[in-house]
């Protein structure tokens, strides 16, 4: 099976409801077969869940693989499982989706029921007392702000929605350098205070805005993984869009096989996240990739996406058109990912070495680098890509 990073974009609010932005996600499971790239178009049979199992050979007698697909987050994920029990396999399936819909409720940012948007509207008036869960995630996503040098700023919503990227590309445009501006002064992670006594969230001037969509899918993966391991499963994979979380084996005996979307894919083509340029296992790990091709439009031959360099409050231009990161938790592949491409191949990789991490980077002369410990463990299948020296 091989399970891609790919580039599905969807909307945490479809466009027509007029809520804000959408928020962008990839990765695809090729068993799957075609799928659009929004959510408004998947077909009424796609939101159907299906469970199946897949027999392969050379697997033990008893094993198999049970794979569920729903929509949840705006996106599509897809659970797999392995177990000798078909009753086991979906309880864990629906203990994981279970975690997902959880942290979609507590997180969506265009929700007016999120604890995200209590704690927006609270903005400079009073702290706000949040489950442990939007806690936890707030935590950990000031330590990747601090560790990135604020790369990865959750305070970047006040510019974000001065953006906008339609389908097509009719209502696509590039706000004012003012507008720009204005955002950019309510922007700081540094003015987040999180009272874990309390369990109290608090931003420090008005119109502050929290906009987690570059963490919740890899934190979603890690509470879905946390509640299938919790029911006894030995192996699964959490695909949350392009945020992918894996443990255990398949039954090949093998991590499970990842593939990182080409971020040039041929003009034209209505199914790009089918088209991979490398491949890897993954074992007990999570992966997940940001890039400039998964929204993004181009005027004047200029290409604008969706993921924001906060110190200019534009298109991040770091010399990068990818960014995969490879990490013990989804939270921080996710988040990494994104700061990774905002802070350019040098500085990236740099990060990535002192944390520990794996990398894939590529470059716009799609050069491709990687850290130490993946040399050797990487397949690039198209040619048009090559290891950089
Ligand atoms: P995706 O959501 O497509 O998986 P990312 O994980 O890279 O991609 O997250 C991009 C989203 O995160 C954007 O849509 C936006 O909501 C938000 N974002 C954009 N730039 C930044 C940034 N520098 N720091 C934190 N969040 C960001
Ligand atoms: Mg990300």
């Amino acid at each position: 099976m091989i399970l891609k990073v790919r580039s599905q974009k969807t909307e945490y609010r479809s466009q027509e409801t007029g809520k804000k932005k959408k928020s962008e996600v990839r990765s695809q499971n090729t068993d799957h077969g075609p799928r659009t790239t929004k959510l408004l178009f998947f077909p009424v049979c796609v939101l159907c869940s299906v469970l199946f199992v897949l027999f392969l050979s050379g697997c033990s007698k008893k094993d198999q693989m049970f794979k569920e697909s729903r929509i949840l987050m705006d996106t599509y994920c897809t659970i797999t499982v392995v177990s000798d029990s078909r009753e086991k396999a979906r309880e864990a399936i629906d203990a994981g989706y279970a975690e997902i819909k959880k942290i979609e409720l507590l997180l969506n940012y265009f929700s007016e029921t999120s604890e995200i948007a209590a704690i927006n509207k609270a903005a400079g008036v009073r702290p706000v007392r949040v489950s442990d869960e939007t806690l936890e995630i707030l935590k950990k996503t000031i330590d990747i702000s601090i560790a990135t040098g604020g790369a990865f700023d959750p305070t970047l919503a006040p510019v974000i929605k001065q953006w906008k990227f339609s389908k097509d590309n009719s209502e696509s445009s590039v706000p004012s350098d003012r507008a720009v501006r204005e955002g950019l002064r309510l922007v700081d992670y540094r003015k987040i205070t999180v009272d874990t006594d309390a369990s109290k969230v608090y931003l420090r001037d008005r119109g502050m805005e929290l906009d987690l969509g570059g963490i919740a899918k890899g934190y979603g993966a890690d509470k879905a993984v946390e509640a299938i391991r919790a029911r006894g499963i030995k192996a699964a994979l959490v695909a949350i869009a392009g945020d992918i979380r894996g443990f255990g084996v398949n039954l090949s005996g093998q991590g499970w096989k990842v593939g990182i979307q080409n971020p040039r894919p041929a003009s034209g083509s209505d199914r790009p996240w089918e088209d991979i340029f490398a491949v890897l296992h993954l074992k007990d790990r999570a992966i997940s990739t940001s890039g400039d091709y998964q929204r993004f439009f181009i005027i004047n031959g200029r290409r604008y996406h969706h993921i924001l360099d906060p110190d200019t409050g534009f298109s991040a231009e770091s010399g990068l058109i990818s960014a995969s990161v490879i990490a013990p938790e989804g939270y921080l592949s996710d988040s990494l990912s994104t700061a990774v491409f905002v802070m350019g191949p040098e500085r990236g990789m740099k990060l990535l070495e002192t944390m520990g991490l794996d990398g894939i980077l590529v470059r716009a002369d799609k050069r491709v680098l990687l850290t130490g410990n993946l040399k050797g463990k990487i397949e690039i299948l198209n040619s048009e890509y090559k290891l950089a020296e």
